[in-house]
C-alpha cells in the first residue's frame, strides 16, 4: 500500500474504503520497521496507535458525519519527544529524562488527538532540542534519508525524517531558531514557525522560552495550514497567547516580497544562491513584485540569539535537579552543560550588563528593524541555511560552525515573525533545497496563500526518498 501525502489523499482513500485504519497503520509501522537505520524515534507507540485506530473506524463505521468532525481523523502523527504524552515517556532525547512519564499531555498533542489523529511515537531530536544537525541526541544521531551519510538538520531532526520518508503524516517539531525550518529544509519537506503567541508551548519542555515556537512539518503547506488551524489560539495556560482566531485567505492577492540582501549577499553556497533565484522567478511570474530591502542589524542576531538563548536555557534547565523527577545532573550532555555555563555567566553580576542586556537591547533594534520593513513589503523571502545539508560529522567538533548554521533563522524568533520553509528543488547530488518565507506577526495565512500556490503548480513537495 502506498502512504499518502496529504490529508485530503489519506481521506479520499478512507471514504473509498481502500484500506482501514488498522491497515493504514500496518503499512506506517511497516515503514517505521523498514526505515530503522534513520534513527528517527526514540520511542514507537503502536499498541497505543492500534488502540485509537480501532476507536476512530468505529467512529468511520458509524458516524456519517466523521471527517466533517474530526479534521485529522486517522492522521499517523509523530510528536518530537520534547512534547509531553500523557502515560507515554517524553524524554527530551536526553538521559536526564530517560526514565520520565509524564503524568499530562501539551495542549498541541491534546489538540490534534481530539482532531482525530493518532500518535505512531515520540521523534528524535537534539537533545533538550540544542543543535542543527540531530547530531546532539543521547539517542543516537538522525540520518537524512536521501542521503545517510548526511545529517538531516536539527534540531527536530526526527520528525522531518518521520515525515519525510512516510513513517508519519503530519510531526509537530519546536523552532527555537530555525530547528523546524531547517530540518524540513534539509529533509525536501514543508515546516512552519508560526507567530510567537500563536501556539501554546504548554506541556512542552522548555528550551528559551522567549524564542520557543511550536509549529509543525508536513508534505504540503495545505496541510501545515489545517494543522495550523487546529493547534492555534488560547486555551488559558499559556499566557503569551493572543486571542485570534485563524483567517484563511481566499481569493487572489499580489504581493509585494523583499529579499533582504544581507541574506544573499555573501556567504551562501550557490545552489542555495539560485533556490532564491528561482523562487523569485517564480513571484513575478506570478505578477507579484520582487524588491531588494535591507535589514542592517540582523548580521547581530545570531550573536544576539547566542546570549539571550543559553541566559534562558540555564534558567529553564535548573529545574531538572534530580530530586523531583529525572536523572542528577551528572546525566546532561557535553552541549546542555555548555548552554548552562555560558548562560550563566551571561547573567552573572559583572557581565550582566555588558552581554545579556546589551543582547536585549539590540534585539528590541531587530524588532523595529524588521517592522519597518513590513511597512513597505508584505513578505520577506530568504535561504533557510548557508548551504544545503552537510555530511554526519563535519561540523560535530565545532560548535561555532554548527552554530552558524542557523544565521539566517535567528531573526524571526528574535522578532517573533511567521516563517515557512518550503521544499523548491535538489541540489546535483539529489539533496533537498528550499527558501523560506516570513510574513507580519499573525498573517501566516499570506504564507500559505503563496505557498499553496507555488506547491500547484510545483511537484518538490511530492517527492519521496528511494527506500
Ligand atoms: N540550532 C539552534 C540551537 O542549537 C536552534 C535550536 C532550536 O531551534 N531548537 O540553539
Amino acid at each position: 500500500m502506498k502512504t499518502p501525502l496529504t490529508i485530503n489523499e489519506l481521506y479520499t482513500a478512507l471514504k473509498n474504503k481502500e484500506y482501514s485504519l488498522v491497515e493504514l497503520l500496518d503499512a506506517y509501522f511497516a515503514r517505521i520497521n523498514a526505515n530503522h537505520d534513520l534513527n528517527a524515534f526514540i520511542t514507537i507507540t503502536d499498541d497505543y496507535a492500534y488502540q485509537k485506530a480501532r476507536e476512530m473506524q468505529e467512529v468511520i463505521n458509524n458516524n456519517p458525519n466523521a471527517f466533517g468532525e474530526f479534521p485529522l481523523l486517522g492522521v499517523p502523527l509523530a510528536m518530537k519527544d520534547l512534547y509531553l504524552t500523557k502515560g507515554i515517556r517524553t524524554t527530551a532525547a536526553s538521559r536526564v529524562l530517560e526514565n520520565y512519564v509524564p503524568a499530562y499531555s501539551s495542549t498541541v498533542f491534546e489538540r490534534l488527538e481530539a482532531a482525530g489523529a493518532i500518535l505512531v511515537g515520540k521523534t528524535n531530536c537534539d537533545a533538550w532540542a540544542h543543535g542543527s544537525s540531530g547530531e546532539n541526541s543521547d539517542f543516537g544521531v538522525t540520518r537524512n534519508p536521501w542521503n545517510k551519510d548526511y545529517v538531516p538538520g536539527g534540531s527536530s531532526s526526527g520528525s522531518a525524517v518521520a515525515v519525510a520518508a512516510n513513517m508519519a503524516l503530519i510531526s509537530p517539531g519546536s523552532d527555537t531558531c530555525g530547528s523546524i525550518r531547517l530540518p524540513s529544509n534539509y529533509c525536501g519537506v514543508t515546516g512552519l514557525k508560526p507567530t510567537y503567541g500563536a501556539v501554546s508551548r504548554y506541556g512542552v519542555v522548555a528550551m528559551a522560552s522567549s524564542l520557543d515556537t511550536m509549529g509543525h512539518i508536513t508534505h504540503s503547506v495545505e496541510d501545515s495550514e489545517k494543522v495550523f488551524a487546529i493547534t492555534s489560539g488560547p486555551e488559558g495556560k499559556d499566557s503569551t497567547l493572543i486571542d485570534r482566531k485563524y483567517q484563511k485567505l481566499t481569493g487572489e492577492n499580489k504581493y509585494k516580497v523583499g529579499i533582504p540582501k544581507e541574506f544573499v549577499e555573501q556567504g551562501i553556497s550557490d545552489e542555495v544562491k539560485s533556490s532564491i533565484d528561482s523562487f523569485a522567478n517564480w513571484l513575478t511570474d506570478n505578477g507579484h513584485s520582487v524588491v531588494e530591502v535591507s535589514l542592517p542589524n540582523t548580521k547581530y542576531a545570531i550573536s544576539v540569539y547566542y546570549i539571550i538563548q543559553p541566559a534562558e536555557v540555564s534558567s529553564n534547565l535548573g529545574r531538572y535537579d534530580g530530586i523531583r523527577y529525572g536523572n542528577d545532573r551528572s546525566t546532561f550532555g557535553m552541549e546542555a552543560k555548555r548552554r548552562i555555563m555560558l548562560g550563566t555567566f551571561v547573567l552573572s553580576s559583572g557581565y550582566y550588563d555588558a552581554y545579556y542586556n546589551k543582547a536585549m537591547k539590540v534585539r528590541t533594534v531587530l524588532i523595529e528593524e524588521v517592522n519597518k520593513v513590513f511597512e513597505d513589503v508584505d513578505v520577506l523571502l530568504a535561504p533557510v541555511a548557508p548551504t544545503p545539508p552537510f555530511k554526519l560529522g563535519e561540523k560535530a567538533a565545532d560548535p561555532l560552525e554548527m552554530y552558524l548554521t542557523d544565521i539566517f533563522a535567528a531573526t524571526a524568533n528574535l522578532t517573533g515573525i511567521p516563517s515557512l520553509a518550503i521544499p523548491t528543488g535538489f541540489t546535483k547530488n539529489n539533496l533537498p533545497l528550499g527558501i523560506q518565507l516570513m510574513g507580519r506577526k499573525f498573517e501566516e495565512n499570506i504564507l500559505f496563500s503563496l505557498g499553496k500556490k507555488f506547491q500547484k503548480q510545483t511537484d518538490y513537495h511530492t517527492k519521496t526518498p528511494q527506500s
